[in-house]
């Protein structure tokens, strides 16, 4: 089989030395494996900029969906009601989320090229003294909007509500100051920036919002409460742990700090996604959102004017070493393309050339 680096927003293509770290089957129930659970957690709290006193860490098992559904079905009890305010599907996945566990919750659905408005917000907790919970999601990958976490947190903090933060292909690309951002749970998982293989998601939570959420759990295997208590002790999950994933995401997260951690990641990433938006532009394939709005994570890109057939394209690029995305939206005909992951400026400029040998080939 032909290989090929991944534009997708996770799995993304990793370091050989991440990628290395699998070549061991590791046993569960020794100290040396409960340590390294441990130093994955202590390093990702730092990378929050967080105190292990006032926040904690929990790893689950499972892809990105599976930790948002644990935190929503184990955080929300039932006399609360939880605002979502969406503009992409994996916002509107959270209220699908709300559906199965019988949630109490009203959302706020935003156009998918536009960010929430902070007044809209306001207004609706204003006229919801009910509301408990707020959650959002910061990048949508959708689109690649990035949505102003901040803002939206400000008034949690001024309206007392809990804070649940969906950051799944933001985390480690771009920098989040948890408690800057009055942040309570916050959700991500091993294979977006933080540059690891799939197997489990992890839960950044503010100790004291997990510690009122017990007895909550509506379900057994995504119980927060429960994995963090056993979790916390000495490293050991509940159930079997993904062992192999565990043990390359703990070597992504000591490269992430190698290379100059968060911030070094932000402007390799920004500058290969700018770069590859002047690209695409010049061959007439524009992007979607607006510059102000978008993420340095993922771009969706309007079909240029003539000349482009998706599979056909897809396959073209693909034999040529890179794997696209398609577009998730229904009004409009888009495709994606991440930069996350180990892409660098020649990927971009390999891009480039392959969109225009192909255009041209249509022409
Ligand atoms: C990737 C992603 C998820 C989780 O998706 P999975 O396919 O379950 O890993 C959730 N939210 C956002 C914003 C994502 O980018």
């Amino acid at each position: 089989m032909k290989k090929y680096k991944l534009l997708t927003p996770g799995p993304l293509t990793t370091s050989d030395a991440v990628k290395a770290e699998m070549l061991f089957d590791h046993c569960t129930w020794d100290n040396e494996y409960k340590t390294i659970t441990q130093k994955i957690r202590a390093q990702l709290l730092k990378l929050a900029h967080v105190s292990e006193d006032a926040y904690t860490a929990i790893l689950m098992q499972g892809s990105g969906t599976f930790g948002v559904e644990a935190v929503l079905s184990s955080v929300i009890g039932d006399k609360d009601k939880v605002l979502f305010i969406t503009n992409g599907a994996y916002g509107e996945r959270m209220l699908d989320i709300a559906d199965y566990h019988r949630l109490n919750y009203l959302a706020y659905n935003e156009e998918y090229n536009i960010i929430p408005d902070a007044a809209k917000v306001r207004a609706i907790l204003t006229e919801n003294p009910d509301i408990t919970h707020v959650a959002m999601v910061h990048c949508e990958t959708t689109t690649g909007i990035l949505n102003d976490i901040h803002a939206i947190g400000e008034l949690c903090a001024e309206f007392g509500k809990t804070y649940i933060v969906d950051a799944m292909s933001s985390f480690g690309g771009i920098d989040i100051p948890l408690e800057d951002d009055h942040i309570d749970f916050m959700i991500s998982s091993a294979n977006k920036c933080i540059q690891g293989v799939p197997g489990f998601s992890f839960i950044l939570a503010r100790t004291a919002a997990l510690e009122a959420s017990k007895g909550n759990a509506r379900s057994l295997s995504l119980d927060i409460y429960d994995q963090w208590k056993t979790m916390n002790k000495d490293g050991k999950w509940r159930f079997t742990s993904p062992t192999h994933t565990v043990l390359a995401f703990s070597k992504a997260l000591d490269e992430l700090e190698e290379r100059g951690g968060v911030e070094a990641r932000y402007q390799r990433y920004a500058s290969n996604n700018k770069l590859l938006i002047e690209k695409m532009a010049v061959l007439g394939i524009n992007a979607y959102i607006d510059e102000a709005y978008r993420s340095p994570i993922i771009t969706t890109f309007l079909y240029p004017e003539q000349g482009f057939d998706f599979t056909d394209m897809y396959n073209f690029v693909k034999e040529r070493g890179y794997a696209i995305y398609p577009g998730k939206l229904t009004k409009v005909d888009t495709f994606r393309m991440g930069n996350i992951g180990e892409i660098y400026k020649e990927d971009v400029e390999n891009l480039y050339n392959i969109f225009y040998d192909y255009l041209k080939q249509n022409a």
